[in-house]
């Protein structure tokens, strides 16, 4: 429910039309009393005047989904350092005469590896992908005191790019195409004690039986793995750890809403909010055998 005083707040994207955080956001108001509506705004073109109307239609917030989370940069009156380090915006916050950008993709990672006890101080890491996600990824390790980082790419160019982009280099950084990372996996992982991520969209619904990497002896070299992808639930490359520690991106994406949430409204939301809102995420999102 809400009133005609009611804080508006929107996702802008495209496509839009399986996006969760409607429903997650709708239930932050609804359980925490707070007067406000979250509303889809599917943008097919033409980003720059959406963000202008909404600013003058009085929009409080607004978050920002595929494929605009670089180009919203260009029309923001204001960016959070951190969201300006990774080059990539997720969430507007009204201020005087425009939007401040944040980037709360990172914030909602960083909860989620903290929240399974994942420690990535000193510890070496290797990324898979080298889209917007794992630019998020990368960024967070290397604010996290990562020892040394792999970044792996089908596309190497890419993967080279994101590392000379990096303004900290006080890690030990290094690219290689997935082709290549296959093929020289023995040389390329020494030790047998790595964090891997996987931030592309291999294994994503409904390519569910794909998986970035089917050597075993790549699993054998890690300690842990984090799938951001969080439909289905545990996607193969979670499964080829065994028993090793997993996560999913289920938790990335809840904390995301809820820092964007708590940015608009200026309340923080209450903790059992947080895990109904879980709950519900639980169930909407599909098994793989499902
Ligand atoms: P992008 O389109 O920016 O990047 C896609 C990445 O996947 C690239 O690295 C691309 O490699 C790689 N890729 C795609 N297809 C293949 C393939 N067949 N083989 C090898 N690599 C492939 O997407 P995003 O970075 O925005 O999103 C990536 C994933 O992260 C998605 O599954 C998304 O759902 C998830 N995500 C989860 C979030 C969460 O809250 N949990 C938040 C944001 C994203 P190349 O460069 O070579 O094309």
């Amino acid at each position: 429910m809400f009133t005609a005083r009611a804080k508006v707040c929107g996702l802008i994207g495209n496509p839009i039309e399986h996006s969760l955080s409607p429903l997650m956001q709708g239930i932050f108001s609804s359980e925490m009393n707070v007067d406000s509506i979250y509303v889809p705004l599917p943008v097919k073109k033409d980003l720059e005047n959406a963000i202008k109307g909404a600013y003058l239609l009085g929009f409080k917030g607004l978050n920002v989904t595929i494929p605009y989370k670089k180009e919203v940069i260009n029309y923001l009156i204001d960016i959070d350092e951190s969201a300006k380090k990774i080059g990539a915006v997720n969430t507007l916050v009204r201020v005087n005469g425009g939007f401040k950008g944040y980037n709360t993709d990172i914030l909602g990672l960083e909860k989620s590896l903290k929240n399974a006890d994942i420690s990535i101080k000193n510890k070496k890491v290797i990324i898979f992908g080298a889209g917007g996600a794992a630019k998020s990824v990368l960024h967070l390790c290397v604010n996290l005191g990562a020892e040394s980082i792999i970044l792996v790419n089908r596309d190497i160019l890419k993967a080279k790019k994101l590392i000379t982009e990096l303004e900290n280099k006080n890690v030990d950084l290094k690219a290689f195409s997935l082709e290549e990372f296959k093929l020289q996996l023995k040389n390329i992982l020494p030790y047998n004690d790595y964090i891997a991520f996987q931030a592309t969209s291999v294994g994503m619904y409904p390519n569910v039986d794909e998986c970035i990497i089917e050597d075993n002896e790549f699993y054998e070299k890690c300690l842990a793995g984090v799938d951001i992808i969080y439909t289905p639930s545990k996607t193969r490359f979670m499964e080829m750890f065994l028993n090793k520690k997993v996560i999913n991106g289920l938790d990335m994406l809840l904390y995301q809403g809820a820092f964007a949430w708590e940015l608009w409204n200026e309340v923080k939301l209450d903790n059992e909010v947080i895990e109904k809102v879980r709950d519900m995420l639980k169930e909407r999102v599909k098994d793989r055998k499902s």
